[in-house]
C-alpha cells in the first residue's frame, strides 16, 4: 500500500513470563485490544530482551524459525507455534536507515523468540502480519540504542510497528512467588523514576543509570535496552507518549508499556 500515509504508534512491551503467551490477564487484554485498536501494519519490528548479542543485527529470514527460548515450562508452551512470515525487505530497509551505523542481515543464527510471539500471539493471534527482528547490541552504551531508536522513528510513518519488548524492571532472583500483583518498594520506585524519564524527557532516559534502585531493577541491561528504542523514537518525533498499562508483578517484574503517538492513532 505505499503512498498511503500510516502512522503506527511505536511501543514498549512489558512482557513479563512467558506463560503470558496462553493465559489471559490484563496485560494481556491490553496487548490484544493494541493489536486491534491500530490500522493493520504492513509489518512488525521488533526489539526483543531475548536476542541480546554482541552486534547489531536484524533478522532477514522469509520464514523465520521460532525460537523456545527458556526451559521448565509447560510442553504447551515448549511447543507453541506462531508461524508468521519475515519480511528481507524490511531487514534490508532498516540497515539502511541507521546508516552510518552497520546492521548485519542475519539469515541463519536467531529467528522470532518469545519476547516477540508472546506478544503478537494476543496482538497479532493469526500470525498473518510478517515480522523483523533486531537485536540489542549488548557491547554498546545505552546511548547508542536510544539514537539506534531514534533513526528507526521514519518506519512509524511506513506502515511499520516497532514493538520493542522487555520488562523496565526484571530481576528473577528477586521473585516473590507470593506477590502476583505487587512490586517491591524499590522496583516501584524505580518504575515511576522511569515513567517520569519516558514521558517528560526521554533524551535523558540514561540519568536511571545513577539510580541507587539501577542495580536491582536491571541486574543485566537486556530487558530494560528495548525501552531506549522507545525513549529515543519518542525524543526524535516529539510524539506524545502513554502509558499503555502499568503495574510490577511477583514483586521484582515491572510490567509497564509505553506507546508513542498511540493517544492520535487511537
Ligand atoms: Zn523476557
Amino acid at each position: 500500500m505505499k503512498g498511503e500515509a500510516m502512522t503506527i504508534p511505536a511501543t514498549f512491551i512489558g512482557h513479563g513470563s512467558p506463560m503470558n503467551t496462553l493465559e489471559t490477564n490484563r496485560f494481556t487484554n491490553m496487548w490484544s485490544e493494541f493489536g486491534q485498536s491500530i490500522e493493520r501494519p504492513r509489518a512488525i519490528l521488533a526489539i526483543s530482551a531475548h536476542w541480546y548479542i554482541n552486534a547489531t543485527a536484524v533478522t532477514s529470514q522469509a520464514n523465520p524459525r521460532i525460537i523456545h527460548d527458556f526451559y521448565g515450562f509447560p510442553q504447551e508452551l515448549s511447543q507453541f507455534e506462531y508461524p508468521v512470515a519475515g519480511s528481507p525487505e524490511l531487514a534490508k530497509q532498516v540497515a539502511g536507515l541507521v546508516q552510518p551505523t552497520w546492521v548485519g542481515l542475519d539469515d541463519d543464527s536467531w529467528g522470532i523468540d518469545h519476547g516477540t510471539w508472546s506478544v503478537l500471539a494476543h496482538a497479532f493471534p493469526r500470525a498473518d502480519v510478517p515480522v523483523v527482528q533486531l537485536a540489542i547490541d549488548a557491547s554498546k552504551p545505552l546511548d547508542y540504542h536510544l539514537d539506534l531508536g531514534s533513526k528507526l522513528a521514519p518506519l512509524m510513518d511506513d506502515g511499520v510497528w516497532i514493538m520493542a519488548s522487555g520488562n523496565v524492571v526484571h530481576n528473577l532472583r528477586a521473585i516473590d512467588w507470593h506477590n502476583a500483583d505487587g512490586g517491591f518498594d524499590w522496583a516501584q520506585r524505580f518504575d515511576d523514576d522511569a515513567r517520569q524519564l519516558v514521558l517528560e524527557r526521554p533524551s535523558e532516559l540514561g540519568d536511571l543509570l545513577q539510580s541507587d534502585d539501577w542495580r536491582l531493577a536491571v541486574p543485566t541491561p537486556d530487558h530494560f535496552l528495548p525501552l531506549a528504542y522507545v525513549a529515543g523514537i519518542a525524543a526524535a518525533t516529539g510524539k506524545k507518549t502513554d502509558v499503555l498499562i502499568d503495574g510490577c508483578t511477583m514483586g521484582s517484574l515491572s510490567m509497564t508499556s509505553y506507546g508513542v503517538g498511540a493517544s492520535s492513532a487511537v
